[in-house]
């Protein structure tokens, strides 16, 4: 089953994609984490790529699509895979559709007010991808994972938060009614307790 994960910064795509993905055995794909890598590894994408992701916009259409198209011709997909983080215009929807076929999508409901206080709690593992939120770490540092140190993301400063909020209402909001009007979305509710909205997504998944 291939699977979109749709929601806007800190609805719990990455938390909720990690646990569907493990108990499908399928891969997750994360377009954020690939970018993240790719900057860290200073490659030429990862350096085009920084400037867009530290100020809070998204990285041009054309530079992700040929990512994903690269990645999804990969051979480990045969099983279906998660992808969360993509697609966030309507151009890299369609442009999806000419390479890839969808079988459901997932749309992670939370409101602003909730969404900027989760994202300024977060921190994420730069090893393995895995987020955590302050609130749950009782003052640990390190993953749970893998034991490497966590970090707070660069982008999940409070005044570029904002900015990726906006961005999410203007450009990647329209997905909504795009994947509806294919009659492949399922809107899950991605506030409260992460064990029942696993069991939400699950369920969606099987309908
Ligand atoms: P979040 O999990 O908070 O929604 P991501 O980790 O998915 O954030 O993405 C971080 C940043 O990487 C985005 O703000 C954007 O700059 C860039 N990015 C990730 N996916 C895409 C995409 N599909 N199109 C354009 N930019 C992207
Ligand atoms: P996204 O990938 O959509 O940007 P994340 O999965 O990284 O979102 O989650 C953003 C933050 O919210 C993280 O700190 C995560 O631990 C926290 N979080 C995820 N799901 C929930 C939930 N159901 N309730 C409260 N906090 C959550
Ligand atoms: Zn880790």
């Amino acid at each position: 089953m291939n699977i979109i994960f749709l929601g806007p910064p800190g609805a719990g795509k990455g938390t909720q994609a990690q646990r569907i993905c493990e108990a499908l055995n399928i891969p997750q794909i994360s377009t954020g984490d690939m970018l993240r890598r790719a900057k860290k590894e200073g490659t030429p994408t990862g350096l085009r790529a920084k400037e867009y992701m530290d100020a809070g916009k998204l990285v041009p259409d054309e530079v992700i699509i040929d990512i994903v198209k690269e990645r999804l011709a990969m051979d480990d997909l045969k099983g279906g895979y998660i992808l969360d983080g993509f697609p966030r215009t309507v151009p890299q929807a369609e442009a999806l559709d000419t390479f890839a076929v969808i079988d459901t999508v997932i749309e992670l409901d939370v409101p602003d007010e909730a969404l900027v206080r989760r994202i300024s709690g977060r921190r994420a593992c730069p090893q393995c991808g895995a987020t955590y939120h302050v609130s749950m770490l009782g003052g640990r540092e390190t993953c749970e994972k893998c034991g490497e140190t966590l970090i707070q993301r660069a982008d999940d400063q409070p005044k570029t938060v904002l900015n990726r909020l906006r961005v999410y209402h203007s450009e990647t909001a329209p997905l909504v009614s795009y994947y509806e009007a294919k009659g492949l979305l399922h809107r899950v509710n991605g506030e409260g307790d992460m064990d029942a909205i696993f069991a939400e997504i699950m369920k969606a998944l099987q309908a």
